[in-house]
């Protein structure tokens, strides 16, 4: 790789944080990364790491001490660094609008220290106009505009495969207003964009190589703001556009894989975010969505598109709840195995996991859970701890012990391979509902099983009374 090192800050350790500082230092970069969560921090130092990501561990245990440091003062990494990303969270306000209280105390925490010229960028998803606010808060800070810009850079990283989306991206895009940004931005991610870093030994590997580098897209900073909300709002209408048509699938005893492989299949469309399930949750969609909507609002624009989105997405969750309520009759007392609790498989996530919902509906209506996820157990035993109504175990089959029925709730690869014998064995009754489509309902119901999904017709067994005559 050219030797164009810049020294870097990223503040906050999170999903997109740490892994954005693993992979900056991986493509030779001196970062610092800054949280204020002191126990993180301490993690980080003594070789932990707090998510779970595959490439994680091994990028931070080949740059520790030596790439990358961590720390939880904010005031020396930012005097040290000629760019500082700032990658903490965007919560949802109470309007809908993104709550930037975050960015606004690291932006005031930053001219503070600001010594030398400084890139200042925004990482974290932040609506349009942003940049501005953060330019006035370390202008109101008494720090000469000379001495600083404030740049935009998107991330598009999904979790469960982030460092592979970052140092893999289909694009980067650069949001800048002056030539001085643009051109440390430019040597940011030169290791990419020029296709270096894909001939290092032990380089990441995915899609792009050294004749295919990443293409750099450079916009104004207030577009760059707009690409992501727009395109986390694009991806959410269309989870939601193919829920829409499985309920029709359901309706009229048409297959929504079917159709949305038909769909799929012609290049304009795309196959990709065409799942039918239990809608979208996570850190970014539902809070996203609603902040671009409360934009078009502030701005006089309609965008009730967006509402629809929402909404059609709400009504999934309680679909599937219904569709448990079919198969079941009544709650209280039932055992219900879930398999499942992060927002997506591949990740410990679990913010606005439409699983943790589901679980939390199923249990105050007296049910007993037992359910198991590959990462995210943790995490959810300090929302929802272990009791005698909720049991956390250690595989799916132990999940699955004496219950009335299983529920697929995230779509874990290995959800994909259960041993459909063993599992129907260990079940008191066969009965399987998929909120995320991971069986082919022939092959269930070969394996005796009721097997209810979404946007396909169920398969019921014999002793399934009454099973083909429709009870409300
Ligand atoms: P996160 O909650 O995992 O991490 C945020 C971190 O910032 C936390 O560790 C927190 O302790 C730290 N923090 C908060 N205030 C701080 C302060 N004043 N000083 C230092 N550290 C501070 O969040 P995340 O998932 O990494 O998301 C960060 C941003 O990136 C959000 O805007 C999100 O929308 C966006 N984003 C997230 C993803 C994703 O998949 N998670 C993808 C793309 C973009």
């Amino acid at each position: 790789m050219k030797n164009s090192k810049v020294s870097i800050a990223v503040v906050g350790s999170g999903y997109v944080g740490l892994v954005a500082a693993a992979c900056f230092a991986e493509i030779g970069h001196h970062v610092t990364c800054v949280d204020n969560d002191e126990g993180k921090i301490a993690t980080l130092r003594d070789g932990g790491v707090p998510i779970h990501e595959e490439y994680l561990p091994q990028l931070l245990d080949k740059h520790r001490g030596e790439r990358i440091e961590f720390t939880s003062d904010l005031g020396s990494a930012a005097r040290q660094a000629q760019l500082i990303f700032i990658a903490v969270g965007t919560p949802q306000g109470k309007t809908g609008s993104a709550d930037l209280s975050y960015v606004d105390a690291v932006a005031s925490e930053i001219a503070r220290s600001i010594q030398d010229y400084t890139v200042i960028v925004e990482k974290s998803t932040v609506p349009v106009y942003t940049n501005e606010w953060i330019r006035r808060v370390i202008a109101r800070n008494g720090v000469s505009p000379e001495l600083f810009d404030v740049a935009s850079n998107p991330e598009f990283l999904r979790e469960g495969t982030a460092v592979a989306d970052f140092l893999h991206a289909d694009r980067i895009v650069v949001g800048a207003d002056s030539d001085r940004a643009r051109e440390l931005m430019r040597q940011v991610y030169e290791p990419l964009t020029s296709g270096s870093y894909y001939r290092v030994a032990g380089a990441v590997p995915g899609p792009h190589h050294e004749s295919a580098p990443v293409p750099l897209l450079e916009t104004s900073t207030k577009a760059a703001e707009l690409i992501k909300h727009a395109s986390n709002a694009f991806l959410a209408m269309k989870i939601s556009f193919i829920n829409v048509v499985s309920n029709i699938c359901e309706a009229v005893g048409a297959d929504v894989e079917h159709v949305a492989q038909g769909m799929g299949t012609d290049k304009r469309i795309g196959p990709r975010f065409l799942n039918a399930g239990i809608g979208y949750g996570g850190s970014c969609f539902p809070k996203d969505v609603a902040a671009c909507r409360y934009v078009a609002e502030q701005i006089g624009v309609d965008f009730n598109l967006l509402a629809e989105v929402e909404k059609i997405n709400a009504e999934q969750k309680v679909r599937f709840f219904q569709k448990v309520r079919s198969a079941l009759w009544t709650f209280r007392g039932k055992r219900i195995a879930a398999l499942g609790l992060a927002f997506k498989g591949g990740t410990d996530d679990i913010r606005e996991s439409p699983a943790l919902d589901i679980i939390q509906h199923l249990l105050h209506e007296g049910c007993t859970i037992s359910v198991y996820d590959p990462a995210a157990m943790e995490r959810t035993a300090d929302i929802i701890p272990a009791s005698d109504n909720m049991h956390y175990v250690d595989d799916p089959y132990e999940a699955a012990k004496d219950a009335d029925a299983l529920l697929i709730l995230t779509d874990w690869e290995e959800f994909r391979h259960l041993d459909l014998e063993k599992m129907r064995k260990a079940m008191r009754y066969p009965i399987v509902v998929d909120g995320r489509n991971m069986y082919e309902p022939s092959k269930m119901a070969e394996h005796g099983y009721t097997y209810l999904s979404v946007g396909r017709e169920g398969t019921y067994q014999p002793r399934e009374l009454l099973a083909d005559r429709k009870i409300p």
